[in-house]
């Protein structure tokens, strides 16, 4: 558990998937990026699926819930899928329950960060994970997943997220939000177009789960490498720009989704170059 002032945060999982390695690191040659991460057989890296229960002013806040587990054998042999749809039994493991969660925050709707929003039921319909809780989607990114574009179209599950809308449960979010009085959400654009990030900021400390603006801890330590699969990567590399010179300003704890070796690390700027000190290891 981390505490941010007077908000509580624990590290979740979903799982682990193993993505290719080109999309991962985009423009970046190999013969560069395998020197940080060494890929499998099949040029693949293993991501890490972490998503944050946040407790803050009586609210039990979920971030992200991974790919969850509605594929079949195929799809999850195409997507690298070895372990995911954990995270029910993984908030179990720290007392949660499904019926406990006030809030989920989707960063975006791609579907190893909101797979989990959903589950089939018994007549293999598409339902809410979370009975009790309000779905916090920004509207930008509703339309971009409900009318997805060819590049896109890969990603953007209408099953995780048109449910919500149907039972009632989706809140439709336009900008930067306050959640609580000491947590609310960023628009960090770039991956997508309003991708955001999820900052705590209690009693003078500040935590920021970074989500897909910089998955990992690399990202940070080299900002012009940028996925393959963000819609703007020029805009990422301003993205990652400022919350850099937040961070450093702020000496936020930094908390990385897919890192599969860095569960939290603090960034420090040395010769003009950012270096992320690992805080908390792998989960
Ligand atoms: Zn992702």
């Amino acid at each position: 558990m981390i505490q941010i002032g007077n908000v509580r945060i624990h590290p979740v999982s979903d799982g682990v998937f193993w993505a290719d390695g080109g999309g991962l690191f985009g423009l970046v040659p190999r013969v560069l990026w395998e020197k940080v991460v060494a890929p499998d057989a099949l040029n693949r890296v293993p991501m890490a699926l972490r998503c944050l229960l946040i407790e803050s002013a009586g609210k039990r806040i979920l971030v992200d819930t991974g790919y969850g587990d509605k594929f079949t054998d195929k799809e999850r042999g195409i997507l690298g899928l070895t372990s995911e749809g954990r995270l029910l039994a993984d908030l179990a493991r720290l007392g949660f329950r499904a019926e406990d969660v006030d809030i989920v925050l989707n960063t975006h709707l791609h579907a190893d960060h909101c797979g989990g929003n959903t589950r089939w039921n018994e007549r293999h319909e598409a339902v809410p994970t979370f009975p009790r809780a309000e779905y916090w989607v920004q509207r930008l990114e509703l339309a971009d997943a409900r009318f997805p574009d060819e590049r896109t179209r890969g990603t953007y599950f209408a099953d995780n997220f048109m449910p919500l809308e149907h039972a009632e449960q989706l809140r439709v979010i336009d900008g930067d939000s306050l959640v609580t009085p000491e947590l609310r959400l960023e628009i960090a654009p770039g991956h997508t177009r309003s991708h955001q990030v999820v900052i705590a900021e209690s009693l003078g400390a500040s935590a920021i789960f970074l989500a897909d603006a910089a998955s990992w801890a690399w990202a940070l330590e080299r900002l012009a490498w940028v996925p393959a699969y963000d819609v703007e990567p020029l805009i990422s590399i301003q993205t990652k720009k400022r919350l850099t010179r937040w961070a450093i300003t702020r000496q936020a704890l930094l908390l990385f989704e897919h890192d599969p070796r860095l569960v939290s690390g603090r960034l420090r700027e040395e010769d003009g170059r950012f270096k992320v000190d690992a805080e908390q290891g792998i989960d």
